[in-house]
């Protein structure tokens, strides 16, 4: 066992053994021919499934070639560039360097006996982006926030300090039972609003019909006077709007809700306002693009996924709150842990985890070595290459385009003139497997008013316009193939 662990007297086998998987991965990528193998659950499970897990294979190189034959020959290559499917970005290699660092070390930022200079980065990087939304320098501000795994967990955290604070407020009468005002709290979000909303309001133990989807906009923004609306039904209801969730970058259009319309009717009605900046989160660094966020700064929590528009490797999130007491609501103490009288640091006390992965210092080395500029010009190159889209897919007689993208997401389907939408509903969906099938273009689809489109995510700066051009190619084609095969059209029914 001792051999196996790290440790001063064994770094030289770290050291090796850190080098043959360096090796094995760049040997790998430089072979890589596509996003993907193309090969089906089927296929893929028996190499996982004859593993013997009680025979261990000792030698770095036999479990390396294993590897090869149970995940790296069928893994999705993000850095590939026709994968075009969710929010995954091809990651930054100075974060890859933290990564070293911060699983030999395991540091945990629950307390700072575990942690120590570990905190003090990660609350530098919680001011520095709660500066950039906005919400007051660093220093003199009540700002405060902490690192999260993801823009779900962000969102839940954030909900449930505008749940606590709700509770507090005049609007919630403080002597009825738990139960009964629970049931009366209202979320506003937006119908294109992430799912996470819906998940959150559960976990939270809100009514199952609790989220009031607000009606959006033809670009699928939430319409301000909706909200203004459906807040003053609430009420008249005798219901409590707990919190308004706006979107900037919503996940299938990019949609950015109108921050400052909605901050002012939030501001009238006096309600938490909680904007989901998973995916527009990158604007934060744009040099060129910062303002289609303006709002921002009134928000009372935001979520910012740096796992998607930082170009992060998974997990690394953060939940944003302008007023730093309200993160009370998840603080509790543990005499083992945190206990009340501690005067250290603990980032245990505004956390819903306890033990945490040190994620913020693949944020601090991107910013140490590449700047913050060097990232938002990465996004800005996306959302540029998906304007360059739209203007093919516009033109484009076999290929309908939903709406111009705000961001850096294409929603496109196949349907060549004349092409019942019976029929394109039936080819679109069967258009992505079969790219995904092919191992050469990867793509994902949705659906909007019942209708299946596909989608292109474009998240990767080193893709060009002609591999966005090699992609709605071998869609053209896949549609084509699947036209010849299910001839004629009023065959396919539903
Ligand atoms: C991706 C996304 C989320 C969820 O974030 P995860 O990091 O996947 O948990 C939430 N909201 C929006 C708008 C997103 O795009």
């Amino acid at each position: 066992m001792k051999h196996h662990l790290f440790g001063a007297d064994t770094v030289e086998h770290y050291a090796t053994t850190m080098q043959r998987g360096v090796d094995a991965l760049v040997r790998r990528v430089r072979d890589v021919e596509g996003p993907f193998s193309g090969r089906t659950v089927d296929e893929v499970a028996p190499a996982v499934e004859a593993v013997d897990l009680d025979a261990p294979l000792g030698d770095v190189d036999a479990v390396l070639a294993e590897l090869g034959e149970v995940y790296l020959g069928d893994a999705v290559w993000f850095h590939e560039p026709t994968y075009a499917a969710h929010l995954n970005c091809p990651v930054a290699v100075p974060a890859l360097l933290a990564e070293v660092f911060v699983s030999a070390i395991n540091s945990s930022l629950d307390t700072w006996d575990q942690s120590a200079g570990g905190t003090l980065i990660e609350r530098r990087l919680i001011d520095w982006t709660t500066e950039r939304i906005g919400f007051g320098p660093a220093g003199d501000t009540a700002a405060d926030g902490v690192f999260t795994s993801g823009g779900t967990h962000s969102n839940l955290q954030a909900l449930l300090l505008a749940r606590g604070e709700a509770f507090l407020s005049g609007h919630a009468d403080a002597a009825a039972p738990f139960a009964e005002t629970m049931a009366r709290f209202r979320v506003l979000a937006s119908v294109d609003s992430h799912f996470s909303v819906q998940k959150s309001a559960t976990v939270l133990g809100l009514d199952a019909d609790a989220v009031v989807a607000v009606r959006a906009d033809a670009h699928h923004r939430m319409d301000p006077h909706r909200l203004d609306l459906e807040l003053t039904r609430c009420r008249a209801a005798g219901k409590v709007p707990m919190a308004v969730v706006a979107t900037a970058g919503t996940t299938d259009f990019g949609a950015i809700d109108p921050l400052e319309d909605i901050a002012d009717v939030c501001e009238r009605h006096g309600v938490w306002l909680h904007v989901d900046a998973a995916y527009g989160g990158g604007l934060l660094a744009s040099t060129r693009r910062r303002h289609l966020i303006a709002g921002i700064e009134r928000a009372d929590s935001v979520t910012v996924d740096f796992h998607k528009t930082f170009f992060q490797p998974v997990s690394s999130s953060a939940v944003l709150v302008r007023d730093g007491a309200t993160l009370r609501h998840v603080t509790y103490h543990a005499d083992y842990l945190n206990p009340r009288t501690a005067t250290l640091p603990n980032q245990v006390d505004k956390s819903l985890q306890t033990t945490r992965r040190f994620d913020a210092l693949k944020l601090w080395l991107t910013l140490r070595m590449m700047g913050a500029d060097a990232v938002g010009e990465g996004f800005d190159t996306v959302i540029d290459l998906a304007r360059e889209g739209h203007a093919i897919l516009r033109d484009d007689t076999d290929l309908e385009i939903r709406v111009a993208p705000a961001l850096s997401t294409l929603v496109f389907r196949y349907r060549p003139d004349g092409l019942p939408e019976d029929v394109a509903d039936h080819v679109n969906p069967r258009i992505r497997a079969a790219l995904f099938r092919g191992g050469r273009a990867v793509v994902a689809g949705t659906t909007v008013d019942g209708r299946s489109w596909l989608k292109l995510t474009l998240l990767n700066p080193a893709a060009t316009i002609d591999d966005v051009r090699v992609v709605l190619e071998q869609v053209r084609a896949a549609g084509r193939d699947l036209l010849d095969e299910t001839h004629p059209y009023q065959e396919v029914g539903r």
